[in-house]
């Protein structure tokens, strides 16, 4: 690895990994595992930071005996997926995390039963991210945390070989040349308030389309979460016993089941609504500190008892990050459509696991500890067949690069404007045409700005780069649900409240200056066969 003071830290790896949450660190110890130097880096402190640094996530865990408790899982599973999930997949996954989450026995301290019987499914989020950080430090990945990804760098085949980015703490730039780059930088909520989702921005979608790659799925991006008003403790598990009011104090009817977001939301469009968990059984009561110890945080804060007392609640939109959309996938090994571009966890598409409906609760998870191996692995075995890093050019766009006159860009208008479009209720829970066209043109037009005007200085080059990124993100996501002129699991067009057979198929996104969608027309095939 070479280092240059002078202009920037100029360093060179195999593999890039960039991105440090849970599919990160899998891939970069999977890279390693295979005989790569690796390089990985964070936008954040890697073991901190990502969505489940502060969750307890639960994985998708069945055992392989007998064989039937696979199928089963896999035949119910694609029941609910609205037939865009791929059992083959869903059973690639299955395995994966069942031989992977033993192997973190010495960095994890796993539960047990009362028979002793080790618990693997259920992992404690700060401890889980702490144990992946000391794995990749034990097997030698080095780690840039602070300096997040600013754009990818590409050889003249078209194959990605590195990146660039900034470090945070001195503001000095940083350029990895790699054999090869796994792109694990999460989905994005565009910043709703999400709890851990702040350093998630999108940043990986745009980096990745700037390369040419396409994305998938883009459209299924209303998945809810409830939280107190004003806070963003986004723990929903204590919410399943939630009773909710009206400001007159009439309960809001919710049927039972797991659909709770659009009658709540159709009542946050009519006024503020509070909730009370006095329903939550003692035993659910007395776990609740252990599985979600900052649950509790603000209404301790408050001084409320939220098993005895009301409390205002509100939403918070997960864009992708509950949602499905994200790179396409197109090999087994999680290659991206761009040669020598890998994509794990929440950055790359999981509807070939989760169909059309959330796959957060166990399925995203042991999709990020899967695709992130395969990917690692895949990267690694792809920078052994082309040889070393060669230098290439720098691909970063809009806020970087301005294809007309610099001129200033309010940044907090046009974010406030990409979450007004991704984030409302009326717009993106309860979808139509009309206004889906509106999203569209209205985004269309901040693009334009940003990417001919928008310059990001110093330290404002990541803010920049982030709201182009979720602004080029909520782009493919409105034109992807506009293209799908239908209802279909999470995604939910009042004037098109059917599933349609002409629709059993995946959407592509992509482009920047002018965005394309296309269904994908091999998946149908697959599907068919
Ligand atoms: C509240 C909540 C609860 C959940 N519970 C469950 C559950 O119980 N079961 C389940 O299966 N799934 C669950 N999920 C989903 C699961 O947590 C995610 O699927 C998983 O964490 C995704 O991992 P990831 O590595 O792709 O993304 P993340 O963990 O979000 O990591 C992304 C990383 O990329 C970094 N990054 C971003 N941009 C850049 C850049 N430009 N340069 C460098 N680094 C960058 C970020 O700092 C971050 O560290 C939950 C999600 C949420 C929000």
């Amino acid at each position: 690895m070479a280092h240059n003071k002078q202009q920037m830290l100029a360093l060179t790896a195999d593999v890039l990994v960039i991105g440090g949450g849970l599919a990160g660190t899998w891939a970069a110890s999977a890279a390693r595992r295979a005989g790569a130097s690796v390089i990985l880096v964070d936008k954040g402190y890697c073991g901190t930071s990502g969505v489940t640094a502060t969750a307890g996530p639960g994985h998708w865990w069945i055992p392989p005996d007998p064989a039937e408790l696979r199928e089963t899982a896999i035949r119910n599973r694609l029941k609910t997926g609205f037939g865009l999930n791929d059992p083959r997949w869903m059973a690639r996954i299955l395995d994966k995390t069942w031989t992977t989450l033993p192997t973190l026995e010495g960095f994890y301290d796993f539960s047990r039963d009362p028979n002793g019987v080790v618990q693997y499914r259920a992992l404690r989020g700060p401890e889980y991210m702490r144990a992946l950080r000391h794995l990749i430090d034990s097997l030698g990945v080095t780690v840039l945390d602070h300096s997040p990804a600013l754009e990818l760098i590409q050889r003249p085949d078209g194959s990605v070989s590195g990146a660039r980015g900034v470090r945070r703490q001195t503001g000095e730039d940083w350029q990895v040349e790699a054999g090869a780059v796994v792109l694990a930088t999460g989905g994005t909520s565009f910043l709703s308030r999400l709890l851990g989702s702040h350093t998630n921005t999108g940043d990986g979608y745009l980096m990745a389309a700037e390369a040419g790659a396409e994305l998938s799925g883009m459209e299924f991006t209303s998945y809810y979460t409830v939280a107190p008003a004003r806070s963003t403790m986004t723990r929903s598990m204590s919410y399943a016993f939630a009773t909710y009011y009206d400001e007159s104090g009439s309960v809001i009817p919710i049927p039972a089941g797991p659909e709770t977001t659009r009658p709540l939301a159709r009542a946050l469009l009519r006024g503020r609504v509070f909730c009370d968990l006095h329903r939550t059984p003692d035993d659910i009561r007395a776990r609740v500190p252990t599985i979600s110890p900052n649950f509790l945080l603000p209404f301790r804060r408050w001084g409320i008892d939220p098993y005895r007392d009301r409390f205002e609640v509100t939403l918070h939109g997960e864009g992708t990050i509950r949602g499905i959309g994200g790179l396409r996938i197109t090999t087994e090994d999680c290659q991206t459509s761009v040669p020598g571009l890998y994509a794990a966890g929440d950055a790359a598409t999981r509807e070939l696991v989760a169909g059309a409906i959330s796959g957060g609760g166990n399925i995203n998870s042991a999709w990020a500890v899967s695709s992130g191996q395969w990917a690692g692995a895949g990267a690694a075995r792809f920078a052994k067949a082309n040889g070393p890093a060669s230098p290439g050019h720098a691909l970063g766009q809009a806020g970087l690069r301005p294809a007309g006159s610099v001129a200033n860009v309010d940044l907090r208008e046009c974010l406030n404007l990409v979450q007004d479009e991704m984030l409302s209720y009326n717009k993106n829970i309860f979808r139509d045409g009309g206004r889906l066209r509106h999203s569209v043109d209205v985004l269309e037009r901040a693009w334009r700005d940003v990417s001919a005007k928008a310059l990001g200085v110093g330290e404002h080059r990541l803010r920049t780069r982030e709201v182009a990124a979720m602004l080029a993100t909520a782009r493919w996501c409105a034109a992807s649900a506009l293209a799908r002129d239908e209802s279909r699991g999470m995604h939910q067009r009042e004037d098109r409240p059917t599933t349609e057979a002409q629709f059993n198929h995946r959407i592509l996104v992509g482009g920047l200056g002018t965005v394309w969608t296309r269904g994908d027309q091999r998946q149908a095939l697959e599907l068919a066969s």
